[in-house]
């Protein structure tokens, strides 16, 4: 029963993918059709539907790389990663959304910053942080991300000044499907399994993730890697 379910959730987002991926770029063309006379309230929803098809897709390859690596067959391919450019890259990806709810990304990020993993994985890692200290801030505040060397690891760690996780919570956010406060964290349209597959990016690197409460509100998500590889 387990194996069947688990089949149908590598299955069906698998399949989610491709209409998905043909909206979007729908959604770009309009965007970017200079010749069109699109009302403001039409652009307005043209923008929605981009944000919440960027949404989507992120939900689908975070289920479909956890039906996965139930199977033990997420591929890590280990190589020398710029991670001073992917936080970059991944900080200046999610700025659109940042910026619809008005909230600022500081990035202190140190220069020349390399280490062993898995590029894509380790871009998904930040998405996911990154993803939900959005989500889980009011709008009009700050959230930083910060990638520094300490030793022989690399610390990157995501802060914002948000709703907070409480103490109890803390020990569950890490458990697939577990989300604080259904209603709230519904509305924001995930589904309880960013945070599982952090944890499982940051094991397969060797590493930690801790939650630890940002002062005086807020959360600041706190991961360790190693830079060479297990
Ligand atoms: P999702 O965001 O899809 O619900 P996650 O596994 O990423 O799932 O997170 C689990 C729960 O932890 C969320 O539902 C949310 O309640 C809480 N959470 C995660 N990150 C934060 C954060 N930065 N601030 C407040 N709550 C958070």
């Amino acid at each position: 029963m387990y194996a069947k379910q688990q089949q149908f959730t590598a299955d069906a987002s698998h399949e989610m993918r491709t209409p998905l991926a043909v909206m979007k770029l729908a959604v770009q063309g309009l965007q970017e059709d200079e010749d069109s006379r699109l009302s403001d309230f039409a652009k307005e929803s043209v923008n929605m539907l981009q944000s919440e098809s960027e949404r989507l897709s992120r939900l689908t390859e975070n289920l479909m790389t956890l039906a996965r690596s139930d199977e033990d067959i997420l591929p890590v391919y280990t190589a020398q990663v710029d991670i001073t450019a992917l936080c970059k890259k991944v900080a200046s990806q999610m700025s659109l959304l940042t910026a619809e709810k008005k909230l600022q990304l500081k990035q202190e990020i140190q220069d020349n910053l390399v280490m062993q993993g898995d590029e894509m994985a380790l871009s998904r890692l930040l998405i996911i942080l990154l993803d939900n200290a959005m989500k889980y801030s009011p709008e009009q505040t700050q959230i930083t991300l910060r990638a520094a060397k300490v030793k022989t690891h690399l610390v990157l760690d995501v802060r914002d000044e948000g709703f907070g996780i409480s103490d109890e919570d803390k020990q569950k956010i890490f458990d697939r499907f577990f989300r604080v406060e259904k209603a709230r964290s519904r509305s924001h349209g995930g589904l309880g399994l960013g945070l599982s597959l952090a944890l499982a990016i940051v094991r397969q690197h060797g590493g930690s993730i801790k939650v630890l409460d940002n002062k005086p509100r807020g959360t600041v998500m706190y991961v360790k890697l190693p830079t060479a590889a297990k």
